[in-house]
């Protein structure tokens, strides 16, 4: 390179360095007030009409019918529509897209499969999902890591998020590449851990490389006999107790894919924060639930899509007669006062899409308002964010979604989000 140009370049480079300590440090950048015909005050039910939140910096400064409009202040008129604090989805897969699940796993890489998270995390954010629980990358280790501080730094759009890195399961167990050509060992998509000092040992490795909390696979493979769910535990009520043991020490906790006895009772046993898809849950395993606050997350979408998207006429009778008795199941436990978070497990059906878990909950026996209370405060209080998110409340991150309509009436409004702002910043406005 001649030396001239390489001398101008570093000039420029100079320039820019001193552009931007100039420019530091930053403006804050002015109040925010957004309005709309209604806000919905998620803990009590109370629809304020107007409603108006004001915003300064990534935090909600106030809120009410007539919030103070201060000097300078960019006012957002969203006219007929709903605020409604930022909506959790408690069960996603960033490193999913629709498609043959296992293949996906095996046939992509991890830069490639990471590329494709950003592009998830920025469909769902769009939805109205500002933050999420990422309940495994199957296969691509500690990317999600990336895709998280990557978010955070600003340097992508996404959500919030809480992830688990790989999921951990038992040698051949339900998330392993189960008879493949063993010539090829293929590797599964979870980690190995077949005893509780594997375990431990596991969640100290994934620890290592930045999870925030483990997923562990409980219960698999499933299946319907005579109209019942038959699913095989995976690890020992102790095993999970030292799974639970060793995340607590951590300042972690543990979430389980499990779908029925007995594994759901163990994991309810052994103090798990979430148990995901709870198909079937005793009468003890929801009274343990219940009394410790542990999370069901019923997943409702994967499998309402399944059912609907399936090869054969077999196939599609095994999987509608799992969502009928998974709704039958879930109706006795709303009725048992269960507590639930809302997790849709997106990625094997379109990111962006997942609101309709919110319809489906509703559509399966809960009241609209206790989905959304559900959704966002427990989701809150799930993911690590109690009284920072899930609620439109001064102090609170401005997480703020509008959406038509009001969704006491309606629920389905929530999968037309027309208005997103995260952190203060609006990164959706029709
Ligand atoms: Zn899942």
């Amino acid at each position: 390179m001649p030396t001239t140009t390489k001398r101008a370049g570093s000039l420029l480079l100079c320039a820019i360095l001193a552009l931007s300590v100039v420019s530091a440090p930053q403006q804050p950048a002015a109040p925010i007030v957004i309005r709309a015909a209604r806000l919905l005050e998620v803990d009590t039910g109370n629809l304020l009409e107007p409603g108006e939140v004001l915003v300064e910096g990534e935090r909600i400064r106030a809120v009410g019918t007539a919030v103070d409009h201060p000097q300078g202040a960019r006012i957002i008129d969203l006219g007929d529509a709903t605020l409604l604090p930022g909506m959790v989805d408690a069960h996603v897969h960033l490193f999913l897209h629709p498609g043959a699940e296992d293949m996906q796993t095996i046939e992509e890489s991890v830069p490639w499969r990471t590329i494709l998270a950003e592009q998830a995390a920025k469909a769902d954010l769009m939805a109205g999902f500002t933050a999420e629980r990422d309940m495994g990358t199957e296969g691509a280790g500690s990317a999600s890591t990336a895709v998280r501080d990557a978010i955070n730094q600003g340097i992508i759009p996404g959500p919030r998020l809480r992830v688990s890195a790989n999921a951990i399961d038992i040698l051949g167990g339900h998330e392993d590449a189960n008879r493949f050509n063993p010539a090829q060992h293929v590797l599964s998509n979870a980690d190995y851990a077949n005893d509780a000092e594997q375990i431990i040992e596991v969640m100290r490795e994934q620890h290592k490389e930045g999870a925030d909390f483990a997923k562990v696979y409980e219960t698999g493979a499933d299946r319907m006999i005579d109209g019942v769910l038959h699913t095989p535990y995976q690890y020992t009520e102790e095993q999970l107790a030292a799974a639970v043991e060793e995340a607590h020490r951590l300042g972690m906790v543990v979430g389980v894919h499990a779908q029925g006895e007995p594994g759901t009772h163990y994991a309810a046993e052994a103090g798990v924060a979430s148990i995901d898809h709870a198909t079937q849950l005793s009468d003890e395993t929801m009274r343990l639930m219940k009394e410790k606050g542990i999370f069901a997350v019923p997943t409702f979408t994967i499998f309402d899509y399944f059912a609907h998207h399936t090869s054969s006429a077999t196939e599609a009778a095994s999987e509608g007669a799992l969502l009928d008795y998974k709704i039958a199941e879930f109706k006795k436990q709303v009725a048992a006062g269960i507590p639930f978070a809302v997790g849709s497990d997106v990625g094997p059906f379109p990111h962006g899409t997942q609101a309709h878990e919110l319809t489906l909950m509703v559509r399966f026996g809960m009241k609209p308002l206790a989905v959304l209370q559900a959704d966002m405060i427990n989701g809150a209080k799930l993911l690590g964010w109690a009284r920072q998110m899930g609620e439109l409340k001064p102090g609170y991150y401005a997480d703020v979604i509008a959406v038509p309509g009001n969704p006491l009436d309606d629920i389905s409004v929530v999968e037309h989000v027309r208005f997103v702002m995260k952190n203060g910043e609006v990164v959706r406005q029709e």
